[in-house]
């Protein structure tokens, strides 16, 4: 994202609107500016006003001979009058950051926009997680916060250590380099986004050792992580067996999300796991 300085009368309304703190007014040019190294390229500056085409060479004049009469011209604070904020055209690796913030983006890996995961919201008809098998979302960032690649590769390290199963239709999967070793393509490492899930697999005694494996290296990591967990109901449709483990580890055990089973598999025989599609 850019800020174009012709255009820019420093209004200063577009600080606000940055989810990462990214924007400030330089006071030495008086112009709005970018950290380059803090913008997640999220879009959000970008689509989140309203535009307006105040011509800026008479708008700065109009704003000057106001205050030098004591009183102010400001635009109306969710437009940026000029329409001066530039979506500018992105390569790789800094290309990421806007694959895995702007919700808008598609993620070409797995078709999906937004964070580019289904999670454990097509685990019913997608057998992602299958019986005596646990499913882990773990996410890292949230907006203000963020999360730079070399952070993610701490923990896909030390649990692919673990032997884990990487979910293969999950963004971050696809940018694993060596899936054994946890592995992240080396030029990505600094870049930072707004937030990404990594979705992996265990059986269910591994379910304490993963889950303190999480809080140790959440704690060397700079960034807010949180952790979802899924299993399959029995036929009677209760969670028997990972609630009463998670209540004995000491978490508050509650539901919730619920796939509720209305895209059921009525073949199962035509049903490649592999895939993950109905055939
Ligand atoms: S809203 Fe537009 S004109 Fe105002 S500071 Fe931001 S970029 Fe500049
Ligand atoms: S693209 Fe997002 S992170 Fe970057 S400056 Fe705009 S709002 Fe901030």
């Amino acid at each position: 994202m850019i800020i174009n300085h012709q255009k820019c009368i420093a209004c200063g309304n577009c600080v606000a609107v940055c989810p990462m703190n990214a924007i400030y007014v330089d006071t030495k040019i008086n112009r709005a500016n970018i950290d380059d190294d803090a913008c997640v390229e999220c879009g959000t500056c970008y689509r989140g006003m309203s535009t307006e085409n105040l011509n800026p060479r008479f708008a700065r004049t109009i704003r000057k001979i106001a205050k030098s009469l004591r009183f102010r011209m400001e635009p109306e604070p969710d437009v940026c009058p000029t329409s001066a904020i530039e979506m500018n055209e992105l390569e790789m690796p800094r290309l990421v950051r806007q694959i895995f913030s702007d919700p808008v983006v598609e993620h070409t890996s797995t078709g999906i926009k937004g964070r580019g995961t289904e999670e454990v919201k097509t685990n019913d008809v997608r057998l992602r997680v299958d019986t005596g098998e646990v499913g882990y979302t773990i996410e890292f960032g949230r907006p203000g916060v963020g999360v730079r690649f070399s952070d993610i590769q701490k923990m896909t390290r030390t649990l692919a250590n673990l032997g884990v199963t990487f979910e293969k239709n999950n963004p971050v999967n696809h940018l694993l380099t060596d899936v054994k070793k946890g592995d992240l393509r080396a030029d990505i490492l600094n870049e930072k986004i707004l937030s990404a899930i990594v979705e992996i697999k265990t059986d269910i005694n591994m379910v304490e050792k993963i889950l303190l494996t999480v809080r140790e290296v959440n704690r060397d990591i700079d960034t807010v992580t949180a952790v979802g967990i899924s299993t399959r109901c029995g036929e009677d449709g209760e969670d028997n067996i990972l609630g009463p483990l998670l209540e004995k580890l000491g978490y508050s055990n509650f539901r919730a999300k619920t796939n509720m089973g209305l895209g059921r598999i009525t073949n199962k025989v035509s049903f490649t796991k592999t895939e993950g599609q109905i055939k």
